[in-house]
């Protein structure tokens, strides 16, 4: 089994409802156990401003799915929850957006599957959810507590639990 960690964002329709179906179908569809589940966060809207405000959690999970297998799995659940690549604009509005952070300590490049995920440290909206499930993890040579510090996480606002 492997250990993956996977991003969660949105700001399209009820996210956080969207969160809760999307993990049950995640862990259906790659018959995973949901090992940790950060917190949701409400996190400024990146590279394209003139958006709503974007929900972000993460989560890690155990799967015996390779990782191209995986990947299928979270574009068929994006998918599911509306998203379509092709009327979106880049860093536009979306419903759900699944990023594969790390599996394991598989390195990969290839077209369509990069591991770690090659932007990770770029951005507080992964880097705090992924600080509360996995501070200690080390990915890419660096500890993910020390990548948070590095960094700013203005504007990002945990959210109450919905019970
Ligand atoms: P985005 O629109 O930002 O979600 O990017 C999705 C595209 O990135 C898809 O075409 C994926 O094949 C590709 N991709 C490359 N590496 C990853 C990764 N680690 N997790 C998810 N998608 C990835």
């Amino acid at each position: 089994m492997a250990s993956v960690l996977i991003a969660l964002g949105g700001n399209v329709g009820d996210v956080r409802a969207t969160f809760g179906k999307a993990i049950a179908h995640i862990c259906g569809m790659a018959q995973a156990a949901l090992t940790a589940r950060s917190s949701d966060y409400a996190t400024p809207p990146w590279g394209d401003e003139e958006q709503d405000p974007f929900i972000n959690a993460c989560i890690e999970i155990e799967t015996g799915l390779d990782p191209h297998a995986l990947l299928f799995v979270l574009q068929k659940v994006e998918q599911k929850f509306g998203r379509t690549r092709t009327k979106e604009r880049p860093w536009g509005p979306r419903t759900l957006d699944l990023d594969m952070i790390a599996y394991d300590d598989v390195r990969l490049q290839k077209p369509d599957l990069t591991l770690p995920h090659p932007r990770l440290f770029e951005r507080a909206f992964v880097l705090v959810p992924l600080a509360e499930i996995a501070p200690d993890r080390v990915i890419s040579g660096i500890r993910v507590r020390d990548g948070l510090s590095s960094i700013s996480t203005q504007g990002i606002e945990r959210l109450p639990d919905t019970g």
